[in-house]
């Protein structure tokens, strides 16, 4: 122990000259003095007397006054210089990789170090970490598994839980873990951070944490709503009826000749070119997502301009639905929109509603744990051994509807994932080691006992990633055509198996970019897909489900029924029944009635299937039901794989699956039915 104590001074001793060597470096001055700057450094020694004094904190401040990039540094330079460095561990979390990577590597160059010395990172798939990394920025899906095998997050002396206003599912789980934590670890900091306004709702939620407000300096925004907006411009607003894809609906539609054209440089999805400036006399303009909100800041913004709308999932929980909805922001989002002009000089803000409709805006915007299901959530909760499911929940932030959680519940008792008591099966025990919705676990899971486990790596790893098969607006009949030659036998999965397999084989001779060029597929998706194959490929052998020594993992991986049923295994319950006219067919599930496909379905292209039932991915509810990703299987298919296939739970399964084929009146469907549970009974009395 004595030997230990002195190996970590001296490495503390280290830390603190490495880092005066910097601070007294020419580079390292003048990145002083741009920190400096920042409305954070200001509130430095403040918030650090702050912090040690209590456990819990609350930082709330504009976006940009460096809360992300100055917060974890202060504290780790502090902890260097009074010489416990080499013994602090700082954990910041990040809702998105894409921040935790950027954010670190910002962090990493403001101390003069590369990435993976004092500052690390780790999100899913990838990481740079050292043993002497004591800063790690991570997505709070990292944490979350941490937690998984590490309850009291030993050794760790600061959490920091970055942009909670966000509300995220995950954010708002991982609260609720360190408020039973905190009492446990008496040394433990942790300090929650937020860009807007609703710092009181977290510190009541801690009892009463301190909160410290970084004032920010922003220079005025002239705010315009769609009133003054035609004032202005001499834009005229005439009424007409639209029908769109959310039904018909009063619009207005504004006229005038087109405004005097002018040079723009577009910059929409390469990242690193939005931050630069651009040329002399040409103006930047940036079409950004909900991103440029909050989590990154433009510096050099003028105007800004807000339709007022964000495209948000929400949860139906009464017809067990999620749903895809371009809604009105809340007030909170307008005003954050608005304060991204001002950031260097003053600016303008066209909301493009009138005034009335930013004053019938919520104020707040409802958090994701009350408009997602909740099946992966309640299996987390399970696997972390949080005891009752709907106990745990009830001390949350903001409590989920107790419909939804009885509805992810029973969800989970249908996948077999869940015993009659709620407690985990070993299916269950066995999701909750695959980080992926219990509907694709499930599938590897069973991919792999049946063997033939090659093509259902890519199907779980395709829907892991963005949607390989591109449908560019212009040409969208080709690319369709394109995706469909990837699936002659009605399944959007044995698709993305067909498009992986073609691209690696492609890939091999050189080939890949062509190949994906041709057919309208991603390079970026492909390669994601190649990497998170593997990733998933060595967690199923962590869990002993596949020895990669020996190759019996893929001896059926060319029998494409096989491959079908595993699927109809890992998606059931979403099942709906094809009933065919004269000239096409339309889709029944038993809790919606109709449904349709999304048009970018192979099925959708059909006017038959041969085939008595689709199973799906999920269905959004947009104006009628859509269901997203769908393979047509057979009877024996649905009987066999359909359902719960935990021991002692076969009775229950073919209950359910009576009552689902009495329901859809298909009679000789019943009587294989009747000949196939004759056959399974016997098998399970063996
Ligand atoms: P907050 O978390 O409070 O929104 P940040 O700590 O992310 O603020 O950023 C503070 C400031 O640091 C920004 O206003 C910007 O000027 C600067 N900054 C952040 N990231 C970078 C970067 N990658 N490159 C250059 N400057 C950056
Ligand atoms: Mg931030």
């Amino acid at each position: 122990k004595a030997v230990m104590e002195k190996i970590l001074w001296r490495r503390s001793l280290h830390l603190r000259d490495q880092q005066h060597a910097w601070q007294s470096s020419l580079e390292g001055r003048e990145m002083l003095e741009f920190r400096k700057n920042l409305p954070a450094y200001k509130e430095k020694d403040a918030l650090l007397t702050t912090i040690s004094q209590n456990q819990v904190i609350i930082i709330s401040g504009e976006t940009g006054c460096g809360k992300t990039t100055q917060v974890p540094q202060f504290i780790l330079e502090s902890e260097i210089e009074s010489l416990r460095g080499a013994v602090c561990s700082i954990i910041c979390t990040q809702p998105r990789r894409i921040s935790a990577m950027s954010v670190s590597e910002r962090v990493a160059s403001e101390r003069g170090e590369k990435l993976g010395e004092s500052v690390g990172y780790k999100v899913r798939l990838e990481g740079m970490k050292g043993r002497d990394t004591h800063l790690l920025f991570c997505t709070t899906g990292i944490l979350l598994r941490r937690l998984l095998v590490d309850r009291n997050l030993k050794g760790v002396t600061h959490v920091i839980v970055d942009e909670i206003h966000e509300r995220g599912m995950n954010e708002d789980f991982l609260l609720i873990v360190l408020k039973d934590l905190l009492p446990r670890r008496p040394e433990l900091r942790l300090i929650l951070m937020s860009a807007t306004l609703d710092a009181e709702l977290f510190s009541s939620y801690f009892g009463g944490a301190q909160i410290i407000y970084i004032p920010g300096f922003t220079h005025p925004v002239k705010t315009h709503f769609l009133e003054d907006i035609l004032e202005m411009t001499g834009y005229r607003l005439t009424p007409y009826n639209q029908i769109d894809d959310y039904g018909p609906e009063k619009t207005w539609k504004m006229s005038k000749q087109a405004p005097r054209k002018r040079k723009t440089q577009i910059a929409s999805t390469v990242q690193r070119l939005i931050f630069t400036e651009p040329d002399k006399g040409v103006r930047k303009v940036v079409l950004a997502t909900n991103i440029a909100e909050t989590s990154i800041t433009i510096n050099d913004v003028v105007f800004v301009l807000d339709c007022g709308k964000a495209k948000e999932t929400s949860y139906d929980a009464l017809n067990n639905t999620p749903c895809l909805l371009p809604s009105w922001i809340s007030k909170v989002s307008a005003q954050q929109r608005r304060g991204r002009a001002g950031r260097v000089q003053p600016g303008e803000c066209y909301h493009l509603y009138p005034r009335s409709v930013f004053d019938s805006f919520f104020e707040y915007q409802l958090p994701e744990i009350l408009r997602t299901p909740l099946q992966s959530l309640c299996l987390q909760i399970k696997s972390l051994k949080l005891g009752s499911i709907s106990e745990f929940l009830s001390r949350a932030l903001q409590s989920p509807e107790l419909l939804a959680v009885q509805n992810a519940i029973e969800y989970l008792k249908i996948i077999g994932a869940f015993d009659e008591s709620e407690n985990l099966t070993v299916l269950g025990r066995y999701l909750t080691m695959l980080p992926m919705e219990p509907k694709l676990g499930k599938m590897l899971i069973i991919g792999s006992i049946f063997n033939c486990l090659d093509p259902i790596l890519s199907i779980v790893a395709g829907f892991s990633v963005r949607d390989p098969f591109l449908t560019p607006l212009e040409k969208k009949d080709a690319a369709e055509a394109a995706k469909s030659q990837f699936s002659r036998d009605h399944s959007d999965h044995l698709a993305i198996i067909r498009a992986y397999e073609g691209w690696k084989e492609a890939e091999r001779n050189f080939g890949g970019y062509d190949f994906c060029w041709k057919n309208f597929l991603s390079v970026q998706s492909m390669k994601a897909i190649d990497s998170l194959r593997k990733e998933f490929f060595s967690l199923l052998r962590d869990t002993g489900l596949v020895d990669e020594h020996s190759n019996t993992y893929n001896a059926w991986s060319l029998d494409e029924r096989l491959i079908r049923a595993v699927i109809c295994c890992g998606l059931y319950p979403g099942v709906c029944s094809i009933v065919h006219n004269e000239k096409s067919f339309s889709l029944k599930t038993m809790e919606d009635g109709q449904v349709l496909l999304y048009s970018n379905s192979v099925n959708a292209r059909e006017s038959r299937i041969p085939y008595p039932w689709i199973v799906f991915n999920e269905k959004i509810k947009v104006n009628s039901i859509f269901l997203r990703d769908s393979t047509a299987i057979s009877d024996s298919m649905l009987l066999l794989f359909g359902g719960s296939i935990s021991k002692g739970d076969q009775e229950g399964h073919l209950k359910m699956l009576g009552g689902f084929l009495e329901f859809f009146m298909k009679p000789d469907v019943a009587e294989t039915y009747q000949k196939l549970r004759t056959e399974l009974e016997e098998l399970i009395q063996m």
